[in-house]
């Protein structure tokens, strides 16, 4: 790829070395709905599974449609490698299953999906991998909560419902002390944000979302940034600098630089050693479901936080409208986040309070007509959810106040339909909601 067309557009249509397949010279990328590769001969097969040579040995590792959307997704976050696998929840998982192990800790954001609190709270945990949560708005939290068996810190970009954009470089900064690498969940802002950039290590993606775009597949992604060396610490990182008895003894941190001329061993030990392991490969065919996604997914992006930003100062003048959540609607220093680490927009997600409290929140989604009342985030289409009577029905007051979601907050994922049409929706089911409210109070 031209390093001067290092713009995300032309990344997401060009990233990576595809040009053509080899077999076919076809343009758009083959699904490859292959199990296996045939080997050339005995000392080819051997040198594959020794890791002397690369190259396909069977699709659970990887496969030549992944490796494009692999190649696109590393060069899109300004990464070296990437893996995919078959979800979002897969790359969260196997990006902490890579560098800690039972006894090991790990320094996360409160601010968090509420799938990845679940996977850290109850099965983690379970496998004797603590979590242990720090508030980002002072990322000082992070740092008096290492010890000499953290592992990583991990946070997320834009995450709902507070929508405060996480504090990238100071966190980094401060794991870097230490020796102690980022894991960035940039599900929610690829494009306006590259992690990398701001000092991550390690960034994952729900690619089922943005980066997918159209709701069509569940797919995950985990990029090495290049950026983290592994073996300065060996106790730090004893997964990296140890002998792996299951790969014939070999010390990541030192044989795949060695091997590959890169410094990518978080990469290629989540793929050799993970997906062997624990399977969650992607399917082909999502792989080709979520190319064609990432094609669009800059002009998306730009599109979506648009129309987001025109929302924001509709429904800051609405009468039903008690709060508007947005990345920029906080006080200073956490706006100032915002300012600092989006590009391009401000993203595509708003939370709302309504004045009606919850019964006004129900009757808001159920008068939208146009956006989809649905669970999930990143689609096309705007999509609407009111969090107290489904995601978070089972909290809770307090534990609903601790997780940021009030009786009335309604979530929005702005899509990219006519703006027209987005506000028209908006207004006539807002209108309705207080009427919902009068209806249930008398
Ligand atoms: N990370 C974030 C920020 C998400 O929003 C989600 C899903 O909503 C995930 C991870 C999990 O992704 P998946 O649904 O692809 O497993």
């Amino acid at each position: 790829m031209n390093k001067k067309r290092n713009n995300p557009e032309t990344i997401a249509i060009h990233g990576g070395e595809y040009r053509s397949d080899p077999a076919t010279n076809a343009v758009a990328v083959p699904i490859y709905r292959t199990t296996s590769y045939q080997f050339n001969n005995t000392e080819h097969a051997a040198n594959l599974f020794a890791l002397k040579e690369f190259g396909n040995i069977y699709t659970r590792i990887m496969n030549p449609t992944n490796d494009v959307l692999e190649k696109r997704v590393a060069a899109l976050e300004g990464g070296l490698s990437c893996v995919t696998v078959s979800s979002g929840q897969t790359a969260s998982t196997f990006a902490v299953l890579n560098v800690a192990q039972a006894g090991d800790n790990i320094v996360s954001s409160t601010d968090l999906y509420g799938g990845t609190v679940s996977l850290f709270t109850h099965t983690l945990s379970k496998l004797g991998i603590e979590i242990r949560y720090a508030d980002p708005s002072n990322p000082e939290n992070f740092e008096k909560l290492i010890d000499d068996k953290t592992r990583a810190f991990y946070g997320e970009t834009l995450p709902n419902p507070y929508l405060r954009v996480f504090p990238i470089k100071e966190v980094s900064d401060i794991g870097r002390k230490y020796n102690i690498p980022l894991i960035m969940d940039n599900t929610a802002a690829p494009v306006i944000c590259r992690p990398i950039e701001h000092g991550a290590a390690v960034v994952i993606h729900s690619l089922t979302k943005y980066i997918g775009g159209h709701g069509t597949a569940v797919a995950g992604s985990i990029v090495d940034s290049g950026n983290f060396d592994w073996t300065a610490d060996p106790k730090r990182q004893p997964l990296f600098n140890e002998p792996d008895n299951s790969y014939g003894g070999v010390i990541w941190g030192k044989a795949v630089p060695e091997l590959t001329g890169a410094n990518v061993p978080f990469s290629v030990r989540a793929r050799v050693c993970l997906l062997r392991d624990l399977g969650s490969a992607l399917a082909p065919d999502n792989a080709f479901a979520i190319i064609q996604g990432l094609e669009t997914v800059a002009l998306r992006m730009r599109q979506h936080c648009a129309n987001a930003e025109y929302v924001v100062n509709f429904l800051k003048k609405h009468k039903e409208v008690t709060k508007v959540i947005y990345s920029t609607e906080h006080d200073k220093p956490i706006a100032d986040r915002a300012k600092k680490y989006l590009q391009g927009g401000n993203g595509p997600m708003i939370g709302i309070e309504l004045k009606g409290g919850i019964q006004a929140g129900k009757k808001f989604i159920e008068s939208l007509k146009m956006f989809y009342h649905v669970a999930n985030i990143g689609d096309a289409r705007s999509l609407a959810i009111h969090p107290a009577s489904t995601t978070h029905s089972q909290l809770n007051e307090k534990e609903l106040a601790a997780s940021g979601v009030t009786q009335s907050y309604v979530r929005l994922c702005i899509g990219i339909e006519h703006i027209d049409d987005i506000i028209e929706d908006l207004d006539q089911a807002l209108n309705k909601s207080s009427k919902g409210n009068l209806k249930a109070v008398s």
